[in-house]
């Protein structure tokens, strides 16, 4: 089957280098797939699901918003945080954490029952609970 170059990079460093057959994600204007031969194109990406076919078998990850550009081929998502439904083992890094999400949900719960927030406090726990959300979200491999 035909594939791209795919690197996935968050701040924690290089996450994915390798082939991959198909990169589905949420960019800004709603779902996006690439496939080989994508044309040249730059894109924001926002909160959700990402799915990457690699070898043939698909992967999800919950992927919390960044870039995405294809060039030449050669595909890059910089992404402010990826983390694979299950351990794939793909250069040692975590997956999804469902208990920390659960906590992480139930403090931004919490925290944005407080009518004494600011308006900044809201808007971070908003985030927070979103970001919970998305990775509770993934279904589990
Ligand atoms: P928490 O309050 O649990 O830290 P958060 O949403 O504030 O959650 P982020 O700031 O989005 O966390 O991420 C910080 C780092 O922790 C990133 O490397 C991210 O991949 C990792 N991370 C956060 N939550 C989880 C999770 N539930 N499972 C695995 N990794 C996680």
């Amino acid at each position: 089957m035909s594939s791209f170059h795919l690197q996935i990079v968050t701040p924690d460093g290089l996450f994915y280098d390798g082939q991959a057959e198909s990169l589905n994600l949420r960019a800004a204007q709603g779902g996006l797939t690439i496939l080989p031969r994508h044309t040249n194109f730059v894109t924001t990406v926002g909160m959700g699901p990402a799915k990457v076919v690699l070898d043939g078998n698909a992967r999800t990850a919950a992927c919390i918003g960044g870039m995405l550009s294809v060039i030449n081929g050669e595909v890059r998502l910089i992404a402010t945080t990826f983390e694979w439904a299950e351990d794939i083992r793909l250069h040692g890094r975590e997956d999804i954490d469902r208990e920390r999400a659960k906590s992480a949900l139930e403090r931004a719960e919490a925290k944005l029952a407080d009518a004494s927030l600011s308006k900044e406090e809201h808007r971070l726990a908003e985030s927070a609970k979103r970001r919970a959300q998305v990775r509770l979200s993934i279904p589990q491999a």
